[in-house]
Parts: structure tokens; sequence; C-alpha cells
């Protein structure tokens, strides 16, 4: 390990705080300050809001030259550059917005050095003009931010950013740092070997957010729980409730509204004016309640919204994270409450499978919702997995459901057995309704047209309700010995997992379904 270097430290202390007149630095930002201000690669892996600006804007200024930074999201640029100059700090920005002009006054300004940072969106970066503009200029760093845009494993891949490896090639002494906000352990290798960062060290930043209490039920009533959940607890708050649908979005409101709740909505089919009105009296206004699809959010920062509710399952653990971190960013409690059923997993892998994706990226896309499936069947701390999604590893955390009020396991194998053996004796063509019918026996008209009454599994599951087949199998489908075909109407299909199961090789454990009265007794805890 290295040894601190007083004067650079010293010197980025003086920056925070004339420059940006923050006090103290947060995290690891100090120690980041530092590596990059004496010259060395880092790959940072910070949750959003936690501060990766400052790690590559002190040391720009710290450092000789010009400090390049990496954006794809020029909408931003502007702003950051505007943020900069008030603090006096000489910033530009080169995209394709600017005419020819106002580019060349930029390109002009570092080469005489007169500029501490330029912003840059990366296709015009690689190009030769720019790199051989680049040559001539004394540059402090390149940070290249949103990194995980590098990643076809990741949901913003561009492949702009791949060719960014070209600057570790023409600019070998000028330090590189990288940062993100997506960090499972395959975006970041990914990240590592194609932006050539093998000898970068890497700042990982914990995505704990101990006061947001993780909590996800079984959707029996979706609206009746989620009004619940709300007045058990959260009465009067600010919340976001995130809905799929347009539709369902406008229904939600109106109940809400009839219960006495003031809540308003927000999607992409609502009027330019009428979204900023309502995202307006959102951030004005106490306790509304926002009910919005995945459009609302981006950007938005309101630090005391003390619940975000999920009427439908989110597509991937990274899109659960970011949702949900919206919530209670003052550091006071807060709340992520999720209702989800079997509907909401088959609808997932349709909207998957119908997308114009190729096959590789539907393979990802069923990975990432299959990883968000046994979270939300996990038998063990929520945020242990969560965190653990993200290459972190920590103990039970006491505030979430399952550590609250933790679920008996209880030895599912004979439950497993019966449902896998059903699926295969209907031949591996009919969908949930009918294998369950099967199982409980139920001489449905499409029972008996197929002769499915005859089936030695016939009612072998008699004993047991709809609603308990029905979280076995999300079970199944979660440990993956079952998948839904949605090429063949939602067919279920055996997967080669089932076969040890079948064969009693393995031991299932299963979470047990709770009897709504049950959960009546835990709602206090949520
Ligand atoms: P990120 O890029 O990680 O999402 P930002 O760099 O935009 O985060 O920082 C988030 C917010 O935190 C900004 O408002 C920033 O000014 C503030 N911030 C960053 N570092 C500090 C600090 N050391 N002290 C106080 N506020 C900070
Ligand atoms: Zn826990």
């Amino acid at each position: 390990s290295k040894k601190p270097n007083p004067a650079i430290q010293s010197r980025a202390l003086e920056i925070l705080q004339t420059v940006f007149g923050y006090p103290v630095f947060r995290g690891q930002q100090e120690e980041i300050i530092e590596h990059v201000a004496s010259g060395h690669d880092a790959l940072i892996l910070m949750p959003t809001g936690g501060g990766k600006s400052l790690c590559y804007q002190i040391p720009a200024l710290i450092r000789d030259g010009v400090g390049i930074v990496v954006s794809p999201l020029i909408a931003l640029m502007q702003d950051q550059v505007d943020a900069l100059e008030t603090a006096g700090v000489r910033a530009a920005y080169l995209n394709s917005t600017q005419s020819y002009e106002e580019a060349f006054r930029v390109e002009r300004a570092v080469l005489e050095n007169e500029l501490d940072l330029v912003y840059i969106a990366p296709e015009r970066l690689v190009t030769s003009r720019c790199l051989n503009w680049l040559q001539k200029a004394k540059i402090a760093l390149f940070a290249i931010d949103e990194a995980h845009c590098v990643s076809q494993w990741g949901h913003d891949f561009r492949p702009e950013y791949i060719q960014l490896s070209i600057l570790h090639e023409h600019f070998p002494d000028v330090p590189r740092i990288a940062l993100t906000a997506t960090a499972d352990r395959h975006t970041r290798d990914e990240i590592v070997s194609r932006l050539k960062l093998d000898d970068s060290r890497q700042f990982i930043s914990s995505f704990d957010r101990p006061n947001i209490r993780y909590c996800i039920v079984e959707k029996e009533n979706p609206r009746r729980q989620l009004l619940d959940f709300i007045l058990s607890g959260h009465r009067g708050d600010a919340g976001i409730v995130y809905c799929l649908s347009r539709r369902k979005v406008e229904e939600t409101v109106s109940f809400l509204t009839e219960q006495g709740i003031s809540a308003l909505p927000y999607h992409a089919g609502l009027g330019h004016a009428v979204r900023t009105e309502n995202q307006a009296r959102f951030l004005r206004e106490d306790g509304i309640v926002m009910v919005a699809t995945i459009a609302f959010g981006m950007g938005i920062d309101k630090p005391d919204v003390r619940f975000v509710a999920h009427l439908d399952l989110p597509k991937s653990m990274e899109g659960y994270y970011q949702e949900t971190g919206r919530a209670g960013r003052d550091g006071n409690p807060a709340t992520a409450w999720m209702a989800y059923g079997l509907q909401d997993v088959v609808q997932q892998r349709r909207m998957i499978d119908e997308s114009d994706a190729d096959f590789e990226h539907r393979k990802i896309q069923i990975g990432k919702l299959d990883a968000l499936l046994g979270f939300c069947e996990s038998l063990t701390c929520r945020r242990v997995r969560l965190l653990e999604y993200f290459g972190e590893s920590s103990s039970p955390c006491g505030n979430c459901d399952t550590c609250l009020s933790p679920p008996v396991a209880k030895d599912g194998t004979k439950d497993m057995q019966k449902l896998l053996s059903t699926v295969y004796r209907v031949g591996q063509r009919f969908g949930a309704v009918h294998v369950i019918n099967v199982l409980r026996g139920i001489s449905s008209e499409r029972v008996l047209q197929w002769n499915h009454n005859r089936l030695s599994t016939f009612g072998i599951g008699a004993e047991q309700s709809e609603a308990e087949w029905r979280s076995v199998l999300r079970q199944a489908i979660a440990a993956q010995y079952v998948f839904v075909d949605n090429e063949e109407y939602n067919a279920l299909k055996l997967t080669e997992k089932a076969r040890p199961v079948l064969k009693g090789e393995l031991t299932v454990l299963l979470r047990p379904y709770l009897k709504p009265d049950r959960r009546r007794k835990t709602r206090l805890l949520q």
C-alpha cells in the first residue's frame, strides 16, 4: 500500500472547502482523490448521489492541464458546466449541439491551458480529429463517467464506449478514472477488461441504504394491500408508487383519491405541462403520493420520500435498487414495499420475449429477471441478498421483513415433486391454471377434455389451496426448475434442474404460504 501524500491531501481539502464550499469529504472521496491526483488509474463504484463528481473534479484541479470528462448525457453537460462555472472553475463542453465556432473556441482554450475541465461526448472523443487535438494539449486526467455503458450485460450499452480503450494506447501516462453506479460483478469485470483498467485500483462504496426497510408481500388484492400499507405506517407521507402501465397508474390514482389520499399520476401519456406540474407539486407540497411508471424519478432529488411501493415487478435488481433508492435520501426511516405474484413473473417474461432485442440480449434480461425472482422468494435477509447481488457481503440487517418476521422454511420436497411431475404428466404443454387444477383434482372442462383426470397426479395436491400452489409454482420458477414458455401460450416446462428434485436427490426448502390472518399480525412489522 502507498504512503499518504500530505501535500495532495491538504490541497484537496482546500479545494473542497474554498471552491465547492463543503467542510469535509464523504466516504472514500479523499482516498480516491489522492490516488487519482497522484497519477494512478481508478474504478469507482458508488451509488447515485454518493458524490462521484468531486472524485475527478478535484484531481483535475490539482493536476496540471485539463481534465477530460467523457459523458454520454449530453443533456446534463450544460448543467454541470454551469455549476462548475458558478463555483469559479473554468469548464466547458464539446458536443453536437454546438456551432463550429463555439467548439473551436473551446479547443483553442484547451491548447492555451485556459480550462480546468472539458466534458466531451464519447463518439466525438474517439474521432481522429479529436485525438490529434488532444495530443497537443496538456491533459490532467480522463474521467469516464457512466462507465457501465461499455458493458453489453448492462442496460445502457453504447458501442462508442468500447472504443474508449484507445485512450490508454494514445495517452499511456494520463491517469484514467472510470465511474459508475451500476456495480454487479459481471459489469465490473467487463468495465475493467474493455477499458483496459487491469492496473487500476477499485474503490467500491457500500450500496447499503440502512434506513430503508425492505418488504415484499404476496399479491392478492394489490390496491387494498397498498392502502393497508400506506395507512398502517405512512399516512400523510410523501411516497412513490410504481406501476407498469399508464392505465394502472390512472386507476390507482382514482382509488387512492377516493380513499382520501393525495395522489397524482405521472406517465408518458400525460402532456408535458401536466407532468411538469405534478412533479412540481410532488416536490413542493407535503404528503403527495406520486403514482408513476418508471418514467418518473430520473434526476428527482426529494430527500423526504418516505416510501416507494411497487405494484408491479421491476425488470431487474438494478431497477429495483434504483427505484427503491429514491426513498429516504435524508437518512430517516423509509420503506420499500412491493406486492408481487405469479402473474408478474409471466408478464415480465412475455415482455422480454416479445421485445425486439436479439437472442443474447433477451437471455441477459431473463437472467436479470431470475435474479430478482430469487430475491423476492428469499428465505433470508433481503438486504443481504440485495447487497450480495452488487458484490457486497453483509450480515442479516434486522430491518427487513424476513429479519423481522422470519419465514420458517419448511421441507417442500414432496410438494415440489408433485408440482414438477404434474407439469411433466400434462406433457409440458399447459399453463399454471391447468396444472394447478390437475394437482387439486378439479375436473374443469379442459381437464376432462384432455382426460387429465385419469393422470396419476390428478388430485395429489387436493389438501392445499390454489394460492398455496401458486406460491410453490413461483418458487419453482425462481429456483429455475420450471420456466414459462411464452412461445407456447405460457406453457410450463421443466428445466435440467428439475431432474434431481424429481429423483429425490435434492431437498427443497420452501417459503411457507402465509394465510391472510397470519399476515395481518405481521403487518405491524411493515
Ligand atoms: P453522483 O454523481 O455520485 O450521483 P454527485 O457527484 O452528483 O453524485 O453528488 C451528489 C450530491 O452530493 C451533490 O449535490 C454534491 O454537491 C453533494 N456532495 C458531494 N460530495 C460532497 C461532500 N463531500 N460534502 C457535501 N456534499 C457533497
Ligand atoms: Zn434483513
